[in-house]
């Protein structure tokens, strides 16, 4: 009896045109979706049997397209994480754009992996980079990489700084062969990815020495040189300054320009965490940072205030060879060929951790097309003054408090009647948040403050209005009420 043999199989439909069509109703459902956001909840508890949902066993078996994308409607859709609404305020999210969805589109049907070779991803990529060289003023041997977010631009950044401040290829000899411990400086307002940048390079997070902040929050440079300088003394090795370009918590801006002239004074890298902030570049006059042009390198994200979908961010280096030393590892099988499909000489994977890479960048380079940098600047400058405007309004009433001085686009604040603790004031403002969370009108955050817990909004959505702010103060007077 001969062999059955297997037809051949694929995951290509049999039916393109009934797939076309699932596409074209998806598409037009997720267009609805986003254009009737405002009438739905910022957020809701997901029900127990939902929940339950995704608790299955590895399904062997397939269902139709349509069958999946029915449970996605039903399972998935309602229960978004809120950040698409007009009234999400919490931690630093961006809101997207309905454009998005097109060129989310087009990505998947490329499926372009851009670690390198020579095809169009990689021209867009380096187009991305020459734009933020430009608008970031940097010099034109300068490098960049889109990453998934600031925590890997971070990452990247610190790895520079750190293999190139030894005098030994550390990438050969590994971090045994570091003599003196590597000093990290910066403030307790850094963003947590620093931490975990420093623990993954195997420095340590006892090798951060935070500097104390002055009343603005921002970095004590006095304090800073000080304790360098007792670090030298105490053999150990400095190495880089990370400074904050707005603040998770209150959007704080360092010294950039002191920061540079100290980073100069002792041999030290400049790093600057600007995931939201950095953007104020192209806001208007009176809000660009100076000196951010003189950073060794500079971290950033596409997602939070320039609205790209989900998830992008970059790096700037100021040195491209330094930068390729850092992650280059080219072995026969990934090695150029003069020219033809392994050509092209610039390979991103020689400038991160990743080899495969999807096509972010098109997002990126999309929305830009689509909008211009302008619109950003002014979207920026329109955030700024709605914080402005809520500040302003509970400012003017007594039993609630600005915490820290409203920075930029953050206001921290709080229910305060006076004549309690710091413990109840913390009780009953975690309270209000949760009846916030509960009626779904709005969504803040919270944070502690120099030890004082507050809610705090963090406006990077371009869907807020004036309008949105009134009701979120109408609901935390509401809830006060409730309370009572
Ligand atoms: C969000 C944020 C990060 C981390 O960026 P991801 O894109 O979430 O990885 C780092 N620093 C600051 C100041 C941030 O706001």
């Amino acid at each position: 009896m001969a062999d059955e043999i297997d037809p051949e199989i694929t995951l290509d439909p049999e039916n393109w045109q009934a797939l076309a069509k699932l596409g074209d109703d998806v598409l037009e459902d997720m267009f609805d979706y986003l254009e009737n956001v405002r009438e739905r909840k910022v957020w809701h508890d997901i029900p127990e049997n939902i929940k339950q949902c995704f608790n299955e066993s590895p399904p062997m078996k397939p269902l139709s397209s349509k069958e999946v994308y029915e449970r996605v409607k039903h399972e998935i859709l309602p229960y978004p994480p809120g950040n698409i609404h007009p009234r999400f305020w919490g931690w630093v999210n961006g809101t997207g754009t309905p454009f998005g969805l097109i060129s989310e589109l087009i990505i998947a049907a490329m499926n372009a992996n851009t670690g390198g070779r020579e095809h169009i991803a990689n021209y867009v990529e380096r187009q991305l980079v020459s734009w933020m060289r430009e608008i970031f003023e940097f010099p034109a041997n300068s490098s960049g990489l889109v990453t998934s977010g600031c925590s890997i631009a971070n990452l990247i950044g610190i790895t520079v700084a750190r293999n190139q401040a030894l005098d030994f290829d550390v990438r050969k000899k590994g971090i045994m062969a570091i003599k003196k411990p590597m000093i990290l400086y910066g403030t307790s307002q850094m963003h947590s990815s620093i931490q975990k940048a420093m623990e993954i390079l195997g420095l340590g997070s006892d090798s951060i020495h935070l500097i104390e902040c002055d009343e603005n929050a921002s970095i004590s440079i006095d304090n800073l040189r000080a304790q360098i300088k007792q670090d030298i003394e105490a053999n150990l090795q400095p190495f880089v300054v990370v400074g904050n370009v707005g603040t998770v918590n209150s959007g704080t801006i360092d010294d950039i320009l002191a920061l540079r002239k100290i980073c100069d004074e002792f041999n030290l890298w400049l790093h600057l965490d600007g995931a939201f902030g950095a953007l104020l570049q192209l806001s208007s006059n009176k809000y660009k940072i100076k000196g951010i042009e003189l950073a060794d390198s500079l971290a950033f994200d596409f997602h939070k205030w320039m609205h790209v979908n989900y998830d992008a961010g970059f790096v700037l280096i100021r040195d491209d060879k330094l930068h390729r030393d850092t992650f280059t590892l080219r072995p026969s099988y990934l090695a150029s060929m003069e020219r033809g499909l392994a050509g092209g000489g610039y390979w991103f994977s020689e400038y991160g951790l990743q080899l495969s890479r999807g096509f972010r960048s098109l997002k990126v380079w999309m929305t830009i097309k689509r909008f211009g940098f302008d619109i950003f600047g002014r979207l920026i400058d329109q955030n700024i003054r709605q914080a402005r405007y809520f500040a302003d309004i509970i400012e003017k009433q007594d039993n609630i408090e600005l915490v820290a001085k409203v920075n930029m686009n953050i206001v921290c604040f709080r229910y305060n009647p006076g004549e309690i603790d710091e413990e109840e004031l913390e009780l009953i403002n975690k309270k209000i948040l949760y009846a916030m969370y509960d009626r779904g009108i709005v969504a803040p955050s919270y944070t502690r403050i120099f030890g004082k817990y507050c809610l705090r909004i963090a406006i990077t959505n371009h869907r807020s209005r004036l309008s949105d702010l009134d009701i979120l103060l109408n609901e935390l007077n509401e809830i006060i009420e409730l309370l009572q």
